[in-house]
């Protein structure tokens, strides 16, 4: 190909017209390159009040629960699930800069999977008492992964579960031992997926257009970094619903060897 003006010419002298896209390619590039390090850069200094923010509410929480005041210690509580969920957001934000860049670093250990699982639903408990949150399966299944990131992961799909459905519902996260690999599944009885919604559900920024969604908090950034991690793990993550009955949100990852 060579250019002449804003065109490209191939070898039999036919005009392709692709010079104004690749202009575009490019300068859309840089765009993103910058609106991708602005957005690391916000979300890695809101991180530092949060963590403190987070520090401060727990031992409110703690020297709270001497006094058994019912008004204080709900409220607190409220607190603490908008924190989670600004953490969650900012630390979505932190995770899409890193992956976009390629900076995204695994550090793998062996770790058992259900004791994990275990730990993060105790805490999800006490943070979303509006949901009864259950595990079921296995016990004892050693994975060789980031444990960090397997537990946002796990993070993530509960908080959808609990933001997508009604207070007073179940959440039931299973642990499922099958040939090479261990199946985690979380479970709720919530507004559901419409099919046609399903394959775009691990996009980057997509979110279901219904009234219902809207009034509820997010970015669509959640799914796609699990997805994202995940598939780094040689894992796999996907999704089952029903529309108006619940959804169940799946992901599977090697055992250790
Ligand atoms: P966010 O929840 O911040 O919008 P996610 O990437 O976590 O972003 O989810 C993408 C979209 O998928 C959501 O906006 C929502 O429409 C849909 N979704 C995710 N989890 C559920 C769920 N458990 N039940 C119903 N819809 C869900």
């Amino acid at each position: 190909l060579r250019t002449a003006g804003k065109a490209y010419y191939n070898e039999q002298g036919k005009g392709v017209y692709i010079a104004g896209a690749v202009l575009d390619i490019t300068e859309h590039k840089q765009d993103e390159i910058r609106k991708n390090d602005f957005i690391g850069m916000v979300s890695h200094e809101l991180k530092t009040p949060l963590t403190a923010l987070n520090a401060y509410v727990q031992l409110l929480q703690f020297k709270l629960k001497e006094t058994e005041n019912e008004f204080t210690t709900e409220t607190l509580n409220k607190i603490n699930v908008q924190l989670k969920r600004m953490s969650l957001m900012i630390d979505g934000f932190l995770n899409v800069s890193l992956l976009e860049s390629g900076k995204i670093q695994l550090h793998k250990v062996d770790f058992d999977l259900v004791e994990l699982i275990q730990i993060i639903a105790e805490e999800n408990r006490v943070i979303l008492p509006s949901h009864f949150i259950q595990v079921i399966g296995a016990d004892g299944m050693i994975v060789n992964a980031d444990r960090e990131k397997i537990g946002n992961v796990i993070n993530n799909l509960i908080s959808n579960a609990a933001k997508y459905s009604k207070k007073e519902s179940f959440i039931a996260i299973k642990c499922e031992k099958r040939a090479g690999e261990l199946v985690v599944s979380v479970e709720d009885e919530g507004i559901g997926i419409k099919e046609n919604n399903i394959p775009k559900l691990f996009d980057r920024f997509f979110r279901v257009e219904s009234p219902v969604t809207q009034t509820i908090a997010g970015f669509g950034v959640g799914l796609y970094i699990c997805a994202e991690v995940i598939e780094r793990h040689q894992g796999k993550i996907w999704a089952e619903s029903r529309y108006g009955e619940g959804s169940t949100f799946y992901f599977s990852l090697p055992t250790a060897e």
